[in-house]
């Protein structure tokens, strides 16, 4: 049974958040308090997300699973966990994204446990600004992060940079170059209002069309056609030049009408959009004793029920109460 909703789109691809926690503040995403953690045991198990997982893979037809969080590599065992993720079905396309500062401790042990893909997110090359903008020193320590992936085996690694207008939009060809230079395919994505701080305003959105106008002015670029529907506009350098460029015009241009994503909370709630403003407790079913047959049936009626898509920008669009890291990015 595939997870329909109403204006016809299947969900396939399931984004796992396995923690609320973070070693990092970014400024469009935390505090620079943090937040208030959910207590362990509200979190949900990994014996508990492999149950759900593999419901949704063998019975639900999910093909794709992204761990993120949070910092997900903050959830002791993760390697753990993504082995037992891959040992649900050897063709499950898993993938993480990570903040990048624990990778060079862990990169090898991920790659041996099943994990096929990489996104690593990096806003800027320069390290003060680092520590402006994640409100923590690391940038080397991210970029030797990069490089332990690299020779772990990850390829290609995708680079997520959130652009912001003021801020580090000056940085857009830097990325590109970086992208030529060590053949990272690198994803600017919008600044979208889901910040703890409320910094979020249209006029800080860098549109995803001005990004690639720039870089095409000065590496010409050319589309790359994906199979299937995706959330990243894809180009590569007309060139031949290594690495690639995407833009994920999420506030622009969104990708609802495709939307082939869901979410699970580290509290075990689903969500059938970034911007829902209701969850589906799943997690009470987990531990209340739930078939999974009854288990599966509360995500098809949930999926069912997922939104057309986000109305940022119109009058009635409501902020979700939650930040991208509660979430799940
Ligand atoms: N901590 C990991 C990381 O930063 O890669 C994974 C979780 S993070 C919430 C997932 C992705 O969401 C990151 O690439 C991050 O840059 C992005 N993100 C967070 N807040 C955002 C916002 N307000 N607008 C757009 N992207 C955002
Ligand atoms: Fe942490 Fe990722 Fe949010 Fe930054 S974007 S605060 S690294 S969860």
């Amino acid at each position: 049974m595939r997870l329909l909703d109403t204006f016809g789109r299947v969900a396939d691809d399931l984004r796992i958040s396995v923690t609320d926690r973070c070693n990092f503040r970014c400024v469009y995403c935390m505090p620079a308090a943090g937040l208030p953690w959910l207590a362990r045991d509200e979190v949900l198990s990994f014996e508990e997300i492999v149950r759900l997982t593999r419901i949704l893979v063998e019975q639900c037809g999910v093909g794709t699973i992204r761990l993120t969080g949070g910092e997900p590599l903050v959830r002791k065992g993760i390697e753990e966990l993504t082995a037992m993720i891959a040992g649900i079905d050897r063709s499950l396309d898993i993938a993480m994204t990570t903040n990048g500062i624990l990778l060079e401790e862990k990169a090898v042990a991920l790659k041996q446990a099943g994990l096929r893909r990489l996104n690593v997110s990096l806003d800027t090359l320069h390290a003060d600004r680092f520590k402006d903008l994640a409100r923590r020193d690391a940038l080397d320590r991210v970029l030797r992060g990069l490089a332990a992936a690299k020779a772990a085996g990850f390829a290609p690694i995708k680079l997520n940079m959130v652009v912001m207008r003021g801020q580090n939009d000056d940085e857009i060809l830097d990325f590109a170059r970086l992208a030529r230079s060590d053949g990272y395919e690198v994803r600017f994505i919008e600044f979208m209002p889901l910040d703890a701080d409320g910094i979020w305003s249209m006029e800080r959105v860098v549109a995803s069309r001005e990004i690639i106008e720039a870089i095409d002015r000065e590496f010409p670029l050319e589309p790359v056609k994906d199979q299937r529907p995706a959330p990243a506009t894809r180009f590569r350098f007309r060139d031949g030049g290594r690495g690639g460029i995407g833009v994920i015009p999420s506030v622009s241009d969104a990708f609802c009408k495709v939307c082939n994503r869901i979410r699970l909370t580290a509290e075990g709630h689903l969500r059938t959009c970034l911007f829902s403003i209701q969850e589906h407790d799943l997690k009470s079913l987990l531990r209340g004793g739930a078939s999974d047959d009854k288990i599966r049936e509360a995500v098809v009626a949930a999926v069912w029920q997922k939104e057309e898509g986000h109305k940022i920008g119109q009058a009635d669009f409501v902020r979700p109460g939650k930040t991208m890291s509660q979430i799940g990015g």
